[in-house]
């Protein structure tokens, strides 16, 4: 929970008066432990104070008001919370008795305005004012908690300590620990993703799960509420396990890995090496993998064989091959991969061929993709792939691919 302090007053822009209530709650908070992101001071006028309080609700849980509770007109602090919160405005009988017994006490007449502080908003919790007139209020929305306290120090401190702090810090007792968990996903579309797991989508509410799509991948975020970690942690995994065994197939890692990293894992865990020939990508293989620091010296290195000539004089791919089957073709993928990989002395080859577009090649529609996967003692593997979209997206889908099939 985070807090912002709104002293209102036009007094305190005017330096008549120092702020020394935001400092007193500030410390009063750090000791509760929560954290005081903001201090924000606005003059008695309902149309900037409403603008404070909008901007408050948009970055603070918890919004503490000092100041404009009195009898007189330029106190309008619960009057303006209370519409913007669209709540009524209730006479408090407790309060008006306080107020009433307070007159009595110090022998003052009491005049009708003073019967306007024991108006407080609708379905809040009182505090009580045992030093002045005006009580504090406590309420929360869906999304928000307010407290309201009075402007003099004399009567605010001793209400905050009494009633404002015992009350935050039973909400905080019952406040739920919030965790989540990123799962993702790759190699299944969203939409297919999603109906494998509709009834536990339609079901959810504690962990709620929330489905994303993008650059060809799909992550579920599980979230979970509850007090104790260990149960809210035991609610993700129960979770989890319903949603693995249907689609864990294409399940790869958690929260903000990524194909590369997994791969790249799995390469050093195995101490192995890998080498790529590069003809669709154009070395973004390699500009990926040597992205993620150590990874380097798993690399052993790469060509980036976009022509048929350097196909063939440098990875040695045979002229029937490209004569007779194209470099678009799981023959030439194959080779490459193989060749590559002996050529660099690394247990894995990877290539990539195929027709980014614009314009088709050999005969062969754009998003057409061979990726060739040799493994030191494993036979060579080809995948081919159609895809759709830009020729960036061809060539980001290719990468991607060309980690999943060596992660698979
Ligand atoms: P009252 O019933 O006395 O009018 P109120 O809740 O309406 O109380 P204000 O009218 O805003 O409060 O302020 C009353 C007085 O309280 C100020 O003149 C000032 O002395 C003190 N005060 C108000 N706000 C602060 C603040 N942020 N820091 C220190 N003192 C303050
Ligand atoms: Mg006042």
């Amino acid at each position: 929970m985070n807090a912002e302090i709104i002293a209102v007053g036009s007094e305190l822009l005017l330096g008549q008066i120092v702020n020394t209530n935001a400092r007193f709650l500030s410390q009063q908070l750090a000791d509760l432990g929560i954290n005081v992101y903001y201090h924000t001071c606005v003059g008695d006028n309902p149309v900037r104070l409403k603008s404070a309080i909008e901007i408050a609700e948009s970055r603070s849980d918890l919004l503490i008001f000092t100041g404009g509770l009195g009898p007189t007109k330029d106190d309008l602090t619960k009057e303006t919370i209370a519409k913007h919160v669209n709540r009524q405005l209730i006479m408090n009988i407790e309060a008006l008795q306080s107020i009433e017994l307070y007159f009595e006490r110090t022998k003052r007449l009491m005049t009708e305005n003073n019967k306007k502080q024991a108006i407080v908003l609708d379905d809040s919790q009182i505090l009580p004012n045992e030093h002045g007139m005006a009580p504090g209020m406590l309420f929360n929305t869906e999304e928000h908690m307010y407290m309201l306290l009075p402007g003099p120090p004399k009567e605010m401190e001793p209400m905050f300590l009494k009633y404002g702090y015992p009350a935050l810090q039973s909400l905080l007792q019952e406040e739920d620990i919030i965790v989540s968990r990123v799962l993702r996903f790759f190699g299944i579309g969203e939409a297919m993703l999603e109906t494998e797991i509709e009834d536990l989508i339609d079901a959810q509410s504690n962990p709620t799960i929330a489905p994303l799509a993008s650059d060809g991948e799909v992550t579920l975020r599980l979230t979970a509420k509850h007090k104790q970690m260990d149960t809210a942690l035991s609610l993700l995994d129960e979770t989890e396990k319903k949603i693995l065994t249907r689609v864990g197939h294409y399940f790869y890692g958690y929260d903000d890995t990524s194909l590369m990293h997994e791969l790249i894992k799995l390469i050093k865990e195995n101490k192995w090496s890998i080498a790529c020939a590069e003809s669709l990508t154009g070395g973004m293989f390699q500009q990926e993998f040597t992205a993620v620091p150590g990874a380097g010296e798993l690399l052993k290195g790469g060509v980036v064989c976009y022509t048929n000539e350097v196909k063939a004089m440098v990875l040695n791919v045979r002229k029937e091959t490209i004569a007779e089957k194209g470099v678009v073709s799981a023959q030439c993928a194959s080779e490459l991969a193989e060749n590559v990989a002996h050529l660099m002395n690394a247990d894995i080859g990877i290539s990539f061929t195929g027709v980014a577009g614009p314009d088709e090649l050999e005969g062969k529609p754009v998003g057409t993709v061979y990726i060739g996967i040799s493994i030191k003692g494993k036979p060579v593997q080809v995948e081919k792939l159609n895809f759709g979209g830009t020729r960036e997206a061809i060539r980001v889908r290719s990468v991607k691919y060309g980690c999943h099939f060596l992660i698979k």
